[in-house]
């Protein structure tokens, strides 16, 4: 997948558009989902340019990703859902109905879960 700059992650990083930040550091921004889907649904993201986990994972620097690894944990702190629990998430391409092309991670909380995954039809 390539990266389009004018993804809606990429104008909130631009400061184009406003966001609920929650936290933010040198390498990563975390905001509100603007459609939460439960409790706590947090979006966790890269600043660099990476459309998905695939092109994170190959190309980012290790500074890089342990910054989002230890925002997701932080962030999961810091809004009350470590000792009740969480999930994290990330979908990447077509199959995981990726939409936004700029890599991130949902936190989901707040609430118990359900099942890890829809049995597909
Ligand atoms: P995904 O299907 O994993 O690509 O998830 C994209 C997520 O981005 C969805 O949960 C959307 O609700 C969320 N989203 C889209 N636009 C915005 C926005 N402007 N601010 C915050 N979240 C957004």
């Amino acid at each position: 997948m390539a990266y389009d700059p004018n993804n809606i992650f990429a104008r909130i990083l631009r400061g184009e558009i406003p966001c609920k930040k929650v936290y933010e550091d040198a390498h990563v921004l975390a905001f509100h989902d603007i459609r939460p889907q439960t409790r706590v649904h947090i979006l966790v993201i890269p600043k660099g340019s990476y459309a998905s986990m695939d092109d994170f994972s190959a190309k980012a620097s290790e500074a890089e990703i342990a910054a989002l690894f230890r925002a997701v944990g932080k962030i999961a702190r810091d809004e009350g859902v470590a000792e009740s629990g969480y999930r994290i998430l990330a979908n990447a391409g077509a199959d995981a109905n990726q939409e936004v092309p700029h890599l991130h991670i949902h936190i989901f909380g707040g609430q118990p879960l359900g099942p890890m995954i829809r049995p597909p039809k």
